[in-house]
């Protein structure tokens, strides 16, 4: 019984070592227990945290993206600022935005800004001297670099507004582009230490962002006026040009009139000298050295009317009054008139004339008078300009009618020479009235002398001529050169016309 009772009390005794230890190992397990979920909870508010600091950067990340494509979207500073500040406080949900811009005068200047739920009613133009004792936005300014007052309550640099009485934190971020200054952007918020490190990297590359679009605004008022400036100029330039203009014409106009008159006053004398000297013909018979000189009256009278009788085509072509008399005409024919009446001359110069292939050149429709004057100046040039010994050559095609370049069929002439040559600059001004390339003081006198004298009308008539005939001429000529001359060629279009 005993025995028993002793292995019942050993029982009894083991039994509660093993309740003591279970108590023990429960206790510990509850104890682990405890310690996991408080593990778990730390967890779970770490991610929280992270998550929301997550959510805010990509807020903050994409409020940025949307201020950054609104700052592309203006050209101008007055549309841009505005919507810059609104976007920043709307997208950030600041308490405040706004834009100082410098100025010339060393003055920062509120240009734009926005706070919470107002609308755009604070006062702009607000002023900050650069030698102000304390700011927030001229520290940023000064420095070049971000100024943060976590607590405006406490910090040295701030200045309330009137207008901002919530104002707790402030971040000022300069505008810059490179070592430039353009002016601050300007965050307050309502509660104290609103700005974390990564908010402030986020803004301030938002504000440089901005200084760009600031620097391409203000680029773009230069352009535009610059532009205004320019147009202004041409404007008063293109003013001064038609009165100038109109001055030109009335003294064209004077001058033509007065030529006109000239020419047809001076017809009547020479008319009469005209008579007079042949009158005086029977009665000198017997007299040659008399004679003579009646006869060099008559020849400078004949000159003199030529000359009268050009000024009087030119005056009619300048106002477009030539009238032409168009007829089937033998160009051949012409050249061969006016071959005779040179030969004199070409012999007397020793000057050689050839022409070419005239003769299967077909009949145009032309002013024959017209046609000789024409022939007539290019070649009294030709004798002009080209030294004694020299050759003279009348070239003749026919250039078949392009349809495609809308052309007719034409007869082209080239009257070339072996002469002293034209320089460039001058082929296209010989053509107008009254132009020579060469001073006229340099001119020796006599129609057909080397380099003898003219008027400065031969090229202009014969200008006028082809463009009443509706053609075209021209002269090729590499250069003028007394020594080596190089020669000139004057092109002749003309429509061969219908008959
Ligand atoms: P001008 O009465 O002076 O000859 P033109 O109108 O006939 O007037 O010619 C104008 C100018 O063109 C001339 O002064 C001359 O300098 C130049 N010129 C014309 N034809 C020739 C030519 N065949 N060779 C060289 N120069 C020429």
């Amino acid at each position: 019984m005993d025995s028993q009772i002793q292995d019942l009390l050993a029982q009894v005794a083991t039994l509660r070592q093993e309740v003591e230890t279970l108590q023990r190992e429960k206790t510990e397990l509850a104890l682990m227990m405890e310690m996991s979920t408080e593990h778990a909870d730390n967890v779970t508010n770490e991610l929280q945290a992270l998550t929301e600091r997550l959510e805010k950067r990509a807020t903050q990340l994409e409020a940025s993206s949307q201020v950054g494509q609104l700052v592309t979207a203006f050209l101008s500073l007055d549309g841009l600022l505005p919507e810059v500040v609104e976007g920043i406080q709307a997208k950030f949900g600041y308490y405040f935005v706004g834009i100082f811009l410098l100025g010339e005068q060393d003055v920062l200047t509120l240009q734009a800004g926005h706070r919470q739920g107002s609308r755009r009613q604070l006062e702009m133009g607000l002023a900050i001297p650069l030698n102000s004792p304390r700011s927030i936005v001229l520290a940023a300014c000064q420095a070049g670099r971000y100024y943060l007052a976590a607590d405006t309550r406490t910090d040295p640099q701030y200045l309330a507004w009137q207008d901002m009485p919530g104002t707790r934190s402030e971040l000022a971020l300069p505008l810059r582009i490179g070592p430039k200054i353009l002016g601050v952007l300007d965050i307050q918020s309502e509660h104290p230490a609103a700005f974390e490190t990564e908010d402030i990297r986020v803004l301030q590359t938002l504000a440089d962002q901005v200084a760009i679009a600031i620097r391409n605004a203000q680029l773009y008022a230069e352009v535009v006026r610059f532009n205004e400036q320019l147009e202004h100029l041409v404007q008063q330039r293109t003013a001064e040009l038609d009165k100038a203009y109109r001055v030109l014409e009335r003294m064209d106009k004077t001058k033509t009139d007065f030529i006109t008159v000239a020419a047809h006053e001076l017809r009547t004398p020479l008319t009469l000298i005209k008579g007079y000297a042949q009158l005086l013909g029977p009665m000198i018979q017997d007299d040659p050295q008399i004679q003579s000189l009646v006869e060099g009256i008559l020849a400078g009278q004949g000159r003199l009317h030529e000359v009268v009788n050009s000024l009087l085509d030119v005056t009619k072509i300048g106002s477009h009054a030539l009238a032409l008399h168009k007829e089937p005409t033998v160009l051949a024919e012409i050249v061969s008139n006016l071959h005779s009446a040179f030969e004199a001359t070409l012999q007397e110069r020793q000057l050689t004339l050839s022409t070419a292939c005239l003769e299967t050149l077909p009949v145009v429709m032309a002013d024959p008078d017209m046609m000789f004057k024409l022939l007539n100046h290019l070649l009294i040039n030709a004798i002009k300009y080209t030294p004694d010994g020299g050759s003279i050559t009348i070239e003749a095609s026919l250039i078949p009618s392009n349809a495609g370049a809308g052309l007719g069929e034409h007869v082209q002439l080239v009257v070339s020479d072996t002469g002293i040559g034209i320089d460039p600059e001058h082929h296209e001004l010989i053509f107008e009235k009254f132009y020579q390339a060469e001073s006229a003081r340099l001119h020796s006198s006599g129609k057909t002398k080397f380099k003898g004298g003219g008027p400065g009308l031969g090229l202009a008539i014969a200008k006028g001529i082809v463009d009443a005939h509706g053609g075209r001429i021209w002269v090729e000529s590499s250069g003028r050169d007394e020594v080596s001359c190089p020669g000139s060629a004057f092109h002749v279009l003309l429509p061969v016309g219908n008959h």
